[in-house]
């Protein structure tokens, strides 16, 4: 791996995790989840833990895979929604992180889950994926887009590894008010338009499924949670009130070299 965005990215999620090691102790063996909670209702009591797993299963429902089906997670963190979509589902899940800290605690959780036949992990850049044409069924990236400096370049990564009709199910943010830094530089975060996917999507030749702003459910609540946790973290958390999240859902669609009017047929 020698892109230098993706090994700075990977070095500030090695320091996170170091720290996380010290506020979590032990419970970091059970993996952790690093994405914003949803919580379906304003009333909804879920601790923010329970609406991270409700934002993962949100996913995958859309992923459409079950038992045998293999799924790639791209940028998996350190393992928890891939274990828990590989317990859930039956599938077979690969996730790749630009950090080995999160690689070492997500290859852990599959050892103690003793789910290693199915679950796997490997330290990898999106933008050059170490895997063969179509040998996915689904493709998630929950709360890693917005790492990428070249989303289209990782879209179209994605649509190589995933067998044609494949899913790809992703989140990503968006600027609701004018934009304010809100991760440390070296996170390499930037944000993108719900508006800009379809024309990129059409673009690499895949067909746009889904588009759904889970803002109201996710961020007010998600920073009031971790106002609370993590005093630690290096986010500015009054600019990130003005940010936006979404769900994206898209297939790949068939390729020419499928043969006459596999195009558009997923
Ligand atoms: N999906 C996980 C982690 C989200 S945090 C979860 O929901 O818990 C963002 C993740 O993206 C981190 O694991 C980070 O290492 C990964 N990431 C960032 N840039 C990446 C890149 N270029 N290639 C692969 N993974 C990347």
């Amino acid at each position: 791996m020698t892109d230098r965005v993706a090994e700075e990215v990977g070095r500030q999620y090695d320091r996170l995790t170091e720290d996380l090691a010290v506020f979590m102790g032990d419970d970091l063996q059970q993996g952790y989840s690093a994405h914003l909670g949803y919580w379906d209702t304003p009333e909804s009591r879920a601790t923010f833990q329970e609406a991270m797993d409700r934002l993962t299963d949100l996913m995958t429902e859309r992923l459409r895979i079950g038992p045998g089906s293999r799924l790639l997670d791209v940028g998996c963190g350190a393992g928890a929604p891939a274990a828990r979509i590989a317990l859930r589902t039956g599938a077979e899940v690969t996730g790749v992180s630009v950090s080995q800290e999160q690689i070492a605690l997500a290859d852990a959780l599959a050892r103690t889950l003793s789910l290693t036949d199915r679950l796997s992990f490997s330290r990898a850049d999106a933008m050059r994926l170490p895997y063969p044409d179509a040998s996915f069924d689904a493709v998630l990236a929950l709360e890693s887009m917005q790492h990428m400096p070249d989303r289209a370049q990782v879209l179209r990564e994605m649509r190589r590894v995933v067998r044609p009709g494949g899913r790809i199910v992703l989140t990503d943010f968006y600027d609701r008010l004018p934009p304010v830094p809100v991760a440390p530089e070296s996170m390499h975060a930037t944000t993108l338009s719900p508006d800009d996917y379809p024309p990129l999507l059409r673009s690499l030749d895949l067909r746009l499924v889904e588009l759904l702003d889970i803002t109201a459910e996710t961020v007010p609540r998600s920073l009031a949670c971790l106002a609370e946790v993590a005093q630690g973290l290096d986010l500015d958390l009054d600019a990130a009130a003005g940010l936006g999240y979404y769900i994206v859902v898209a297939t790949a669609h068939r390729s020419p070299a499928d043969g006459p009017g596999a195009r558009g047929a997923a």
